[in-house]
């Protein structure tokens, strides 16, 4: 199968309605290693990104993700906004033209992603970021020939959970050196979310 225009929107709709339901949750995870503000950060731009999404209409999923990263990019504050904005500008731009994505240029546009994130926050895997999710994920999907849905939202929830023990060196959370590990990353949790309401839509496909 392949991701068409309607599922991309599902895709946005679904993970707005994890960012409000975890606004507290993702701001509690912003407090001991950060200033608190990434569930507002996520539950204003997911918001934003509906608002958008199912505004239009579109003749690509390209065109969606366009619109999702210059809405995330231009409505969230702090760090996350820009760097969710590139990571769907790159996936946008990897898949342009195409009336349904397929999972060979999906997987690719995730991987587009992963650097994209890597470059605009200068960060490898292991730093206690976002990117600690996004790369196993990709690395997870290149195994795999189809989506699957139940990889996709494992990889991602295991991936977010062994951000915990690790070390901050980027970012906010950088500052409290030490004192960072213990605690899941956020943008790790929100990415989280993101993937699993891939899945959750995927689910409702099949
Ligand atoms: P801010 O840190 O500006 O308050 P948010 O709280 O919304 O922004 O987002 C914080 C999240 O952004 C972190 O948990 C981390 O996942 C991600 N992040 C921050 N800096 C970087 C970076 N340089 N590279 C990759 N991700 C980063
Ligand atoms: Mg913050």
């Amino acid at each position: 199968m392949g991701l068409d225009v309607q599922l991309i929107v599902d895709w946005m709709k679904k993970t707005n309605e994890k960012m409000q339901e975890n606004k507290p949750y993702l701001t509690t995870l912003d407090q001991p290693i950060g200033d608190g503000d990434h569930g507002i950060n996520m539950a204003r731009g997911f918001q934003e990104v509906e608002n958008k999404v199912t505004k239009e209409t579109y003749e690509t999923p390209a065109d969606v993700l366009k619109d999702v990263a210059m809405t995330l990019m231009s409505k969230v504050g702090g760090a996350s906004g820009p760097l969710f904005g590139t990571a769907f500008l790159k996936l946008s731009t990897a898949v342009k033209g195409a009336e349904t994505v397929s999972y060979e240029a999906f997987v690719n546009g995730i991987e587009q992603a992963v650097a994209g994130v890597k470059q605009r926050g200068k960060a490898e895997a292991g730093e206690k970021t976002m990117v600690d999710v996004w790369y196993p994920v990709s690395e997870a999907l290149t195994e795999e020939q189809d989506f699957t849905a139940e990889v996709l939202s494992e990889t991602a929830k295991q991936a977010m959970e062994n951000t915990k023990d690790m070390l901050a060196t980027k970012g906010r959370a950088a500052y409290f050196k030490d004192k960072s590990q213990g605690h899941i990353d956020p943008g790790s949790a929100s990415s989280f979310y993101l993937f699993e309401a891939l899945s959750d839509v995927l689910k409702e496909r099949a």
